[in-house]
Order: C-alpha cells, then sequence, then structure tokens
C-alpha cells in the first residue's frame, strides 16, 4: 500500500485499505473458485453465497429490523429520485425538504409524477443551514416526506429528522449512510448510492418498510418497480455482481472494527479536529451554520477564490488529492468518510496551519 494519497473526494471515494487489500487478494482467484468474482454468474452458488453475506451484513451491522426489505438497485442514488415518486406516491402529492443540490434533483424529479410541496427551501441561506421543525410547511395529506439526511455540496447534516406524524419519512443517506447511529424504524425507506461511504459506484442501497412495496405507477419501468424488485430478491436482471461483494467487504471491515457505535465515535473524533481548527482562527469560513455541520463534507474557503484553488493545488502536491469544492459552490470541501483515517485529517489541519501562515 505505498504511495497511497489521502484522498478527500465528495465521491468517488476512499476505501479502507483493508478493503482493498481483501479485494486484491481475491482478485484472481475467489477463495479456490478458479475465477474472480466479476467473473461469475449472479445465480451461481458461490455467488449468491456473497450476496446474501453482504445483506446479512448489512443488516446486523445497521440493525434493520425483519420488516424492512434490503434492495440492490441499479442507477445510481438518481436512479431512485424517480423510483420513490414512481412507488410511494399514492395520493399524488409528497413533501420534499430543499436542503441542497440533491434535495432539489429529488424534488425536480418527483414533480414528474406529481404535485410536490416544498415544505422548506434553504436557498435564502446558501444552503447552509439545517431547518427547524418549526421551519417545516409539511402538508397533511402528503403521500411521503423526502430529505436528504446529509448535505454533501454544502455540508449540512440533519441531526434530529423531522416529526412527520406517521406520514412515512424517506431519506437520502448517500452521504452520511453507516456514519452514525441511527433507528432504521424512524424511517420507512432509507436510500444510498454506494460509492461514498458503503463501496464503489454501481449499486444503490434501498431500505424500505415491507409494508410499503406495493402497487407503482403503472409506467414505472420494471428495473425501478420495488414489488417487482422485492418479488425477484434485486435479481430482475443481472445486479451489480462486484459492487455488491465490495459492499460485503466495507460492511464486514465495519463491523469488524466494532460496528457503527466505533466509527461514529471516530467520525466524531475526526469532524471535531477540523472544526475545532476552523473555529479557532479567522482566515478560513466555514460555509456551514454550527449546529447544521455534517461530520462526513467538511465546507470552507479561503478569502478568495484564486487563493481556494491555491489551496488545492497546494494540498495536491503533499499527498492530499480533491480539496477543491464542488462546482456549484467553490471554495474548499473535505469529504472525509468512514475510510478517511484520523491520520489524513491530522495531516489536512497541519497543512491548512501553514498554508494560513504563508498566505494570510
Ligand atoms: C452523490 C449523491 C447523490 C447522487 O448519487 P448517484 O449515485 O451518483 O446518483 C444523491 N444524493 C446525495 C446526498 C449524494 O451525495
Amino acid at each position: 500500500m505505498e504511495n497511497r494519497i489521502y484522498n478527500f473526494a465528495a465521491g468517488p471515494s476512499m476505501l479502507a485499505d483493508e478493503v482493498l487489500k481483501g479485494l486484491h487478494e481475491e482478485l484472481l482467484n475467489y477463495k479456490g473458485s478458479g475465477m474472480s468474482v466479476m467473473e461469475m454468474s449472479h445465480r451461481s452458488k458461490g455467488y449468491l453465497e456473497i450476496f446474501n453475506d453482504t445483506k446479512d451484513t448489512l443488516r446486523r451491522v445497521m440493525n434493520i429490523p425483519e420488516e424492512y426489505e434490503i434492495f440492490f438497485m441499479h442507477g445510481g442514488a438518481t436512479g431512485q429520485f424517480a423510483a420513490i415518486p414512481m412507488n410511494l406516491m399514492k395520493n399524488g402529492k409528497a413533501d420534499y425538504v430543499v436542503t441542497g443540490n440533491f434535495a432539489k434533483k429529488a424534488a425536480e424529479e418527483a414533480s414528474k409524477y406529481g404535485e410536490v410541496n416544498i415544505a422548506y427551501d434553504g436557498k435564502d441561506n446558501g444552503y447552509a443551514h439545517i431547518p427547524e421543525q418549526s421551519e417545516l410547511k409539511l402538508s397533511e395529506d402528503a403521500s411521503y416526506v423526502h430529505v436528504c439526511a446529509n448535505n454533501t455540496i454544502f455540508g449540512t447534516e440533519w441531526k434530529k429528522f423531522p416529526e412527520t406524524n406517521g406520514i412515512p419519512l424517506v431519506a437520502d443517506m448517500s452521504s452520511d449512510i453507516l456514519s452514525r447511529k441511527i433507528n432504521v424504524s424512524d424511517f420507512a425507506v432509507i436510500y444510498a448510492g454506494a460509492q461514498k461511504n458503503m463501496g464503489i459506484a454501481g449499486l444503490a442501497v434501498v431500505i424500505i418498510r415491507k409494508d410499503l412495496i406495493g402497487e407503482h405507477d403503472p409506467k414505472t419501468p420494471q428495473i425501478l418497480a420495488y414489488d417487482v424488485t422485492a418479488k425477484n430478491d434485486s435479481m430482475l436482471n443481472t445486479p451489480s455482481t462486484y459492487s455488491i461483494y465490495v459492499l460485503g467487504k466495507v460492511v464486514k471491515w465495519l463491523e469488524d472494527l466494532g460496528g457503527i457505535e466505533e466509527i461514529e465515535r471516530r467520525n466524531i473524533a475526526k469532524a471535531k479536529l477540523l472544526y475545532d481548527y476552523l473555529d479557532s482562527q479567522s482566515f478560513y469560513k466555514p460555509h456551514a451554520e454550527k449546529e447544521s455541520r455534517s461530520m462526513m463534507n467538511v465546507t470552507f474557503t479561503t478569502p478568495d477564490p484564486e487563493m481556494d484553488a491555491l489551496f488545492a493545488k497546494k494540498a495536491t502536491e503533499n499527498g492530499m488529492s480533491n480539496l477543491k469544492g464542488h462546482r456549484l459552490v467553490g471554495g474548499i470541501r473535505a469529504s472525509i468518510y468512514n475510510a478517511m483515517p484520523i491520520e489524513g485529517v491530522e495531516k489536512l489541519v497541519e497543512f491548512m496551519k501553514e498554508f494560513a501562515k504563508e498566505n494570510g
């Protein structure tokens, strides 16, 4: 594992060294099968073992109750922006809480299938804020309420999810799933693209309460229909076999290191390092409001955009890559998902101090 750099990319993002080594060892010949996992039939006994183990481990690690089904689907989180309304907008109406760019995209996609009530829009505060319950204008007859748990681009995260009065709560957890304790039963549906905190691109994970799997909009492509997915155990067609296998490795790694409890402890420590430093100085300006800060994506700016670019360039030269903020907002973004070790964050903070001294 020589010459590895600290990759602060927002996604696809870092994998733990242990996970990569495991993949490497099994790459050419999986457990004496004489072939790579990439070459296996998804219906073979060997692959079905991987598939079911992955599901079981994910269920244990996230403590997913039996009343919930786990789907492995195609199309990333963006596919779910359409799948959610097609499967769940039963009375033609849903509430969307717009706390960032992906939340907005989800709402736009849903508006093709019914009436979308924007229960909150953070546009005016630059999406630096996660709303309190009292700021939400929820409707009484929504089919569901959609939130984005962690706003990857702006660096904000829900600490306390909204109360929805029995209306199903749907959460896009693409960038914070597996990072902290959540109570799955508080949600009707949780979905996530795998390439941030769960593994590699090509896989969307959907965790759904079984009673919500039913009729879908008749125009729903089969591949996005939840009842069809359930009936076929996520194998209506060839699933993303290798991505599912990688997910299995990631959740096993998490389980072995002490599960969500331990990774949450580490994530809190990593985020605290960065935010404590940001709060202690005036060269860098953090973007998110204090109470709304994300543990996964830390966003800030230097005094001007050219300096931001210089920062990212110098950081890369020092073995820390992909710190440039999203093209929509500029600035700097440090994505510190589960696989980022604390040493990477320590190194970043040291670099930030040096950079501020030289350029301040
Ligand atoms: C990355 C991301 C998406 C988009 O994911 P894809 O799998 O590329 O479709 C959606 N929502 C959030 C919160 C994200 O971070």
